[in-house]
């Protein structure tokens, strides 16, 4: 890494800086968070990294800038003007927990249960985030941060529940692909109850399953398996 530079005219439509103070203004706690900075490797050619120029960053432009976050969150719009004109970059980040909890999902399950709720008319708000993967935002229950527990042997679902304390980031935050979170349905539709959309999305991942085994038994093969596929069984916290 030779050289970090900020991203400018890169937020067509509306901006980070209003996004943040618009999501506080409805009462959401808003923090500030890394965002994609074009790096100038050997040759000079470019490419999008973290601003916060960890080479081994774990969540490029998607971890919060102050390191006591969780205090430091707020809906107040004096605090929220400030930082984005400290750095209008900023990608916008929202504390879960307190008014609603995110199920983070793998694109193709998201995909598969969208279809679902688009006939149903379940899904509350929902965003698509920049590297493809699903927000559906539930009713807070207080849940833990962290992968929904797979049955044993099973691995990780690939599903994370973002719980109390932890953060998600929000539209109109850009990924370090280059693409943008957006919403599917906004943050002011009605929050549907976890235990609905986990029904859906367990739904979306039996047919899922069921075309997989489909398509493997019409290939006269086993399907292969897939760490974060849909053949793999969860262990969801349906009971909570
Ligand atoms: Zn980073």
């Amino acid at each position: 890494m030779e050289g970090v530079g900020e991203l400018r005219r890169w937020s067509p439509g509306e901006g980070l800086g209003q996004a943040a103070r618009r999501y506080g203004s409805s009462g959401v706690p808003v923090l500030p968070c890394h965002h994609p900075a074009i790096i100038l490797g050997p040759g000079r050619l470019r490419g999008l990294a973290c601003s916060c120029g960890a080479a081994a960053c774990q969540a490029p432009a998607e971890h919060p800038v102050p390191a006591r976050w969780v205090e430091e969150a707020t809906s107040d719009p004096g605090r929220i003007a400030a930082w984005w004109r400290q750095q209008p970059g900023y990608n916008v980040g929202l504390l879960t927990g307190g008014a609603f909890e995110v199920l983070d999902v793998p694109a193709r399950l998201g995909e598969a249960a969208l279809r679902r709720c688009g006939i149903r008319k379940l899904a509350g708000p929902v965003a698509r985030t920049g590297n493809g993967r699903y927000h559906f935002n539930v009713t807070a229950i207080g849940m833990t941060n962290g992968f929904v527990p797979s049955q044993p042997g099973a691995g990780r679902s690939g599903v994370f529940w973002h719980g109390e304390g932890g953060w998600v980031i929000a539209p109109p935050s850009r990924h370090v692909s280059g693409e943008a979170c957006r919403w599917l349905q906004t943050l002011d539709a009605p929050l549907p109850t976890a235990h609905l959309v986990l029904r859906e999305l367990l739904d979306a991942r039996d047919g899922l399953a069921h075309d997989a085994a489909l398509g493997a038994a019409a290939a006269g093969e086993r399907a292969a398996g897939d760490p974060a596929g849909p053949s793999r069984s969860l262990s969801w916290p349906l009971a909570r």
